[in-house]
């Protein structure tokens, strides 16, 4: 049989693999049908190609121009998505597995799109925060941006998801503005290599935007500068090997790492059986056992009960698990496939050997189970294993041996504190869940464990329809866990772009500030032109451009007036001596909103024009009272424009209110949207 030939993507040419290559295993079959790797890789090439020519055309483009790229290659995975699956079998994960792989990959992108459009300016700098006010008068100020790194993100990927695994590392890098190399684990490195050339061949990303290494990488992390970044997948063993390389720590070079942990589940005391609550436990903790066999950084490895409960929980979930059809990954009736290979079985039963040194084995008999469609020799199959540890306190292997595979061990604690100190026994994990209705409960766990863990899942009846799984790292938060579990943090938003881009403090005069963030800073130069600026178009608007109106006087006719017509006949605007009372007030005051509504009166363009719709405000601050007999006046100005589309976009304006002795009054920011 001639081998499929995984080839790597370097400097704009397809690679194939040489006499350096490693056997890919199938893993429902056991048979080796592909290959990939090449000794000779020039790794050197590579950076320098990525460095010079993907990096500049990135940072060329803007935020959004960079979000409608990953939109445009999320639209095109999406059209060839079929292709993927259809390969992914051979991992021996199912249909099922494949929506978590291929489109929970798909989806991050289109997450990660959105946001970008939605989140970060159309420009090239990202402002962090407000200003700080450095000097007395506002003539010196602070302010944190980021930019991104001049260099290239390498990531290194494990073999359980080989498109998310990618994607989810991919979105946030070109979004930051960085050129990425992507070296998946060998063993799934052919559906990586399939989905990289659907995306190479979308001709979609700039050149030198995305490079690949099927096989080893060489010695690239040693060829590595301050300005690139390692992103790592993969187990804790070789996460210690790679960050641990003297280059790595003498230059500094960012080294995120995702390991493996000994994630937990709690059943709240409140989950009694009957309850909604202990069903979803048993089936989120079957779910999490089963799903891609077990092979889940996030997968339930430690099922922690009340210790009353700790029997009814073995049998419920030992019942469910024998309804879990093992079996060929294409088969419709098939709940479980195979694991990825001959090796990663042998592996996991060596760790199931070690778990079983401190805890009796209670379900699944790797020996005795039944496999459909396949051939239980050659394949990589298991059945789901369930353990049960008496003495949870003293035993050590449960907590910190990871079978990464469908085995997961039941203990008992006695309290809630018990509970939380069995769940951080772990050492650092990516998740841990707890399953309770009880809020009481859920805010002890959370503060009691939320320091060993990245992320804590909550479920309930309340929830349940709705949720999400306690398995799936989702876009919008962050992935990753303390100790154990690597120390790194992905995904989260924007948060996970700030990765791929370094954090600077900025100082100077609020110009300096204005021209680098490209938003307009208080105190920066004002421009004022003739014409209004809501008859301004978005694209003609410039940032500082300013309005400063006319002032108006509040007399107690317009507060008692506001009072009556709006029913807010609040004391302090209509009763002198209760306001006088009242430390904040020097007698009867204007309300608030009066003044806004005045303000607004003073600024607006009553024609129909370019302004569509006012669509908020933020940051509103009253500062200061105002009496009846003082005087307000408006200073309107554009402190930002975000395109939204080919009509329009959104405006915000700084505004502020000054009296008649130029004391602010009121200070906001002011949305409109306005037509392209
Ligand atoms: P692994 O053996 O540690 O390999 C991870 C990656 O490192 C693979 O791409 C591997 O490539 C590469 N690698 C190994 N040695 C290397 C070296 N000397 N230089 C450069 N790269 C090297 O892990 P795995 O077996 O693929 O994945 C399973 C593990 O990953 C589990 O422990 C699981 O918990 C963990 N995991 C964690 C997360 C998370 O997000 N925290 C997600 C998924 C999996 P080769 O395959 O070519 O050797």
């Amino acid at each position: 049989m001639t081998l499929l030939q995984i080839n790597s993507f370097a400097a704009g040419n397809w690679i194939a693999p040489d006499s350096a290559a490693r056997p890919i295993e199938d893993a429902v079959t056991g048979a080796v049908f592909a290959q990939a790797g090449n000794g000779a890789l020039d790794v050197q090439g590579m950076l320098d190609y990525a460095r010079t020519v993907g990096g500049p055309a990135l940072r060329a483009m803007s935020f959004h121009d960079r979000a409608r790229m990953l939109k445009a290659l999320a639209l095109h995975l999406g059209k060839h998505k079929q292709a993927l699956y259809d390969l992914s079998f051979r991992t021996g994960a199912t249909q099922a597995d494949h929506m978590i792989d291929v489109d929970g990959g798909i989806g991050t992108t289109f997450v990660f799109a959105s946001k970008g459009r939605r989140e970060m300016p159309d420009g090239q700098v990202y402002v962090d925060g407000d200003t700080e006010q450095l000097s007395r008068n506002g003539s010196f100020l602070g302010q944190h941006i980021y930019t991104p790194l001049q260099g290239v993100a390498v990531h290194i990927n494990a073999f359980n998801f080989p498109v998310w695994g990618m994607l989810e590392k991919l979105a946030p890098t070109l979004l930051a503005g960085v050129p990425a190399i992507v070296k998946p684990a060998t063993a799934t490195c052919y559906v990586t290599e399939l989905c990289v050339r659907l995306m190479l061949d979308s001709g979609i990303l700039p050149e030198g935007a995305l490079q690949l290494v099927s096989g080893g990488l060489g010695d690239m992390l040693d060829r590595l500068t301050l300005q690139d970044a390692v992103a790592f997948t993969g187990s804790a063993h070789t996460a210690l090997k790679l960050r641990s390389a003297p280059h790595i720590l003498e230059n500094a070079i960012r080294f995120t790492a995702e390991q493996d942990s000994l994630n937990g589940s709690i059943l709240g005391p409140d989950a009694q059986p009957g309850t909604p609550e202990f069903d979803l436990f048993v089936k989120e903790v079957c779910r999490e056992m089963t799903t891609k066999a077990g092979q889940k950084c996030t997968a339930i490895r430690r099922i922690i009960a009340p210790e009353p409960l700790v029997q009814p929980v073995i049998e419920a979930l030992s019942a469910r698990l024998a309804k879990t059809v093992i079996g060929a990954p294409e088969l419709a009736e098939t709940r479980m496939g195979a694991l990825v290979n001959s090796s990663q079985k042998r592996d996991v039963l060596e760790k199931a050997d070690i778990i079983k040194t401190e805890a009796e084995r209670v379900f699944g008999n790797p020996g005795d189970f039944t496999v459909t469609g396949a051939d239980a020799a050659k394949g990589a199959f298991l059945p789901p294993m369930l353990f049960h540890c008496a003495d949870p306190d003293t035993a050590q292997r449960v907590h910190d041996t990871e079978a990464f595979g469908p085995v997961s061990t039941v203990m008992g604690y006695r309290d809630l504190d018990h509970a939380v100190a069995l769940a951080n026994k772990g050492q650092g994990s990516l998740v841990a869940s707890v399953i309770t209705r009880d809020p009481e409960v859920a805010r002890q766990v959370a503060l009691g464990a939320g320091a060993f863990h990245g992320r804590i899942y909550i479920n309930n009846r309340d929830s349940m329809k709705e949720s999400t799984g306690h398995g799936s790292p989702l876009p919008h938060m962050t992935h990753g866990g303390p100790g154990r579990a690597g120390g790194g943090e992905e995904l989260g938003g924007i948060r996970g772009v700030k990765h791929y881009m370094q954090r600077t403090a900025i100082q100077g005069s609020p110009d300096i500030l204005t021209a680098i963030g490209g938003n307009w800073v208080p105190g920066a130069t004002e421009l004022v032109s003739k014409e209004h600026p809501f008859t301004q178009r978005f694209h003609d608007l410039q940032i500082g451009q300013t309005l400063h109106t006319a002032p108006r006087e509040i007399t107690l006719e317009d507060i008692e007036h506001f009072a009556t017509f709006t029913g807010d006949t609040f004391y302090a605007h209509m009763d002198d001596a209760a306001a006088q009372r009242n430390p904040f007030f020097p007698g009867r005051v204007a309300h608030g909103y009066l003044l806004l509504s005045f303000a607004a009166g003073l600024f607006v363009e009553p024609n129909e024009g370019p302004v569509l719709a006012n669509t908020g405000l933020d940051n509103l601050r009253f500062m200061q009272p105002v009496s009846a007999g003082d005087s307000i006046k408006v200073r309107l100005t554009v402190k930002k424009k975000t395109k939204r589309n080919d009509e329009y976009g959104e405006v915000r304006w700084h505004v502020t209110l000054t009296n008649q002795t130029d004391d602010l009054v009121a200070e906001y920011e002011l949305l409109t949207m306005v037509a392209y």
